[in-house]
């Protein structure tokens, strides 16, 4: 049974993680040892075994008896940690979430549907760093990688509707309370049918623009009743980080680009946070390298991999299956309002969305620890 160390079981990635790996039988095939940064000594969750204390995820002794560890504990403490412990000679598999070490030559960003074939070669080769994707490409990804794998991409462009859980819990409940603070200061107007809605509109724009700063304290601005067109840092150039990933992260995850010796897929647009809750959707845009017939396009999507569903492309469809609320706590990634776009029959247009603390954050980290303890 492979020791294996769980770090931020207990934050919203790691929670997420916890439950499917319960739901998949994960526990089943590891000894876990589950540590914390904030409470070392106290009771481990009911799945541990034989290691029933949380460690102190900063001991690097206590790490390194493990031959595989998990972190969902985030980019800070990848930053802290991992170099210490790969300098005190451990060389154990090390699966994180952070972003910390994506773009490093020595890790893979694992999306195994995707690129198995480029995580079994570092296998071979004695890879033992693997990061998951940020989670809009890899949800992207699984919804259209086929389009990639056929070659077909000439470019993309690619615009993103973002739910607060991007940002970790607190974000998510700053939303809420953001949306139960507006909704309470209109709310006599509300009961009252007879009232007159550009009332209640000023009022609301009011108080969104009068928040405190407690209220904003994590999103910066209002996100309750707005939108926020700037995901991550600033880079400087005009670009935001989450808009650099984009790019970057889809070419690394196909195994293309410079750090491959083959030429990059140009991938770009903007990323924009908006009030949903969870889930990320996106717009897309390809340029194609040929015409293809949209039903071939269809059955080369749908046929991809066991969690795409194509949504046919009407309004029925569309707003029964193809929209946060629909696809919050599934496995399922819906693409929609596929079609060829006015500018030529090479461009070619789809909607999709995924959850993304499960194929965007947790999926990816759990089926890599599978395929670590099956080589
Ligand atoms: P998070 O919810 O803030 O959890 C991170 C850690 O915060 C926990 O492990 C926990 O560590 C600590 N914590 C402090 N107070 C807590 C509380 N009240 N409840 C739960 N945990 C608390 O962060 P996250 O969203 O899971 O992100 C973790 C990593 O995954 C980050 O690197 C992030 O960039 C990456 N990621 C996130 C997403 C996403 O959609 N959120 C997607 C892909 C990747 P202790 O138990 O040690 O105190």
């Amino acid at each position: 049974m492979r020791l294996t160390g769980l770090v931020g079981w207990r934050g919203m990635v790691g929670s997420v993680l916890m439950d499917r790996m319960q739901v998949e039988g994960d526990f089943a095939h590891v000894e876990p040892m589950f540590f914390s940064t904030s409470n070392a000594g106290g009771k481990a969750p009911a799945m541990a075994k034989n290691e029933t204390r949380l460690h102190d995820a900063y001991d690097i002794e206590a790490l390194k008896r493990c031959e595989i560890i998990i972190s969902t504990q985030g980019g800070d403490y990848t930053s802290d940690v991992f170099p210490r412990l790969r300098a005190s000679g451990w060389a154990g598999h090390w699966i994180d979430a952070a972003s910390t070490l994506r773009m490093k030559d020595d890790a893979v960003i694992v999306l195994d549907p995707i690129n198995m074939p480029v995580i079994k070669e570092a296998l071979i080769k004695g890879g033992r760093n693997w990061i998951g994707g940020n989670c809009t490409v890899s949800c992207m990804l699984m919804g259209v990688g086929a389009l990639y794998k056929a070659g077909l991409v000439e470019w993309m462009s690619t615009m993103t509707y973002q739910a607060a859980s991007g940002g970790g819990a607190a974000h998510m409940r700053e939303l809420l309370t953001q949306y139960g603070t507006l909704n309470a200061s209109v709310r006599p107007l509300l009961d009252d049918p007879k009232s007159a809605i550009l009332e209640i509109d000023r009022l609301l724009a009011d108080k969104q623009r009068a928040l405190s700063a407690a209220e904003i304290e994590n999103f910066g601005v209002p996100l309750g009743g707005s939108l926020i067109p700037w995901i991550d840092k600033d880079l400087g150039d005009g670009m935001s980080k989450e808009e650099w990933k984009g790019a970057a992260e889809t070419n690394k995850i196909l195994g293309q680009g410079a750090g491959f010796g083959t030429a990059a897929v140009p991938v770009d647009g903007y990323c924009v946070r908006v009030g949903a809750m969870r889930c990320h959707s996106q717009a897309l845009m390809f340029k194609l390298k040929k015409d293809v017939p949209l039903a071939d396009i269809e059955t080369l999507i749908a046929n991809d991999n066991a969690w795409v569903k194509l949504v046919p492309n009407n309004k029925e469809a569309t707003v029964r299956d193809l929209t946060p609320v629909a696809v919050t706590g599934t496995m399922t990634i819906p693409v929609g309002r596929v079609r060829k776009m006015a500018m030529g029959t090479q461009y070619l247009g789809a909607f999709t969305i995924g959850d993304q603390l499960l194929w965007g954050a947790a999926e990816p980290l759990r089926r890599m620890l599978r395929i670590v303890i099956e080589a």
